[in-house]
């Protein structure tokens, strides 16, 4: 059985993040997530934090740290949407998700680079989108952002690459969660008739690529892009 390691899971108090940190969990992993002040399950180290707020993401390194020693895995899964076709889109629109999805992982990714460089080790996961790569009507700053993070990752792999960090992509396509749940009927079956596998996924489909790139077997395995679709976005 390896060491348990310092998981952070941003957004892991519910959805994708929460199924990321249980998995870790249940591998025996010291899994801390971060929250907006909601209830966190028995067994997670519940940290608040806000990653549009760097003061926020310090802080609540500096919990994990204490209480679980330097993070080795980052799972940078906090993500919002703000949907609206492109000649409609405030500023503000487009600032809020990019703040949140692709300056808030890297805030995350520089804070836990510090502990990681030290180790001379670590496992960052991004998790990105399907849209990301194929793009999508009505978020073009969703798109933007989740685009966004495959290069933030790439230039990490190669920046730390030789430090026995990897930073890694993970691209799930349409996941049941909360995020998805708010789209219309009309929506899911369109999006339903585009999914090779002729079914949504699941939180732990997620779980289990995420698991895997930050586990020993993905050593070798840097500044990829894992699609978690069903299918949905190949060729992307
Ligand atoms: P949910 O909407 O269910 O959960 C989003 C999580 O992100 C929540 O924990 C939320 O915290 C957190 N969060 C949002 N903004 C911030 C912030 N500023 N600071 C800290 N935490 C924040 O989403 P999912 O679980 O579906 O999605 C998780 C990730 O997966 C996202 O990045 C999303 O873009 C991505 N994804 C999801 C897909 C899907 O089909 N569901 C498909 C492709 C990618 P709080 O509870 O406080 O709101």
């Amino acid at each position: 059985m390896p060491a348990p390691r310092s998981v952070l899971v941003t957004g892991g108090n519910r959805g994708i993040g929460l199924a990321v940190a249980r998995a870790f969990a249940a591998a025996g992993d010291k899994v801390a997530v971060t929250h907006r002040g909601s209830d966190v399950p028995e067994g997670l180290l519940g940290v608040r934090a806000d990653v549009t707020d760097t003061a926020s993401v310090d802080a609540a390194f500096a919990e994990v740290e204490a209480a679980h020693g330097p993070v080795e895995v980052l799972v940078a899964n906090a993500g919002i949407t703000r949907d609206q076709l492109l000649m409609r889109m405030t500023d503000d629109e487009f600032a809020a998700v990019l703040d949140a999805n692709l300056t808030g992982a890297f805030r995350c990714a520089r804070r836990a680079s510090k502990g990681m460089i030290r180790l001379k080790r670590g496992r960052i996961v991004f998790v990105s989108s399907v849209v990301g790569l194929s793009g999508g009507a009505g978020q073009v700053n969703y798109a933007a952002s989740k685009a966004g993070l495959v290069g933030m990752a790439r230039s990490i792999a190669r920046e730390l690459g030789g430090r026995g960090i990897t930073a890694n992509v993970v691209a799930p396509g349409f996941i049941e969660t909360d995020m998805t749940a708010v789209l219309g009927d009309d929506v899911r079956a369109k999006a339903l008739a585009g999914i090779p596998a002729n079914r949504f996924g699941a939180v732990d489909d997620i779980a289990a690529a995420v698991r895997f790139l930050a586990g020993e077997d993905a050593g070798y395995v840097n500044g990829a892009v894992l699609p978690v679709d069903g299918g949905m976005g190949m060729g992307h």
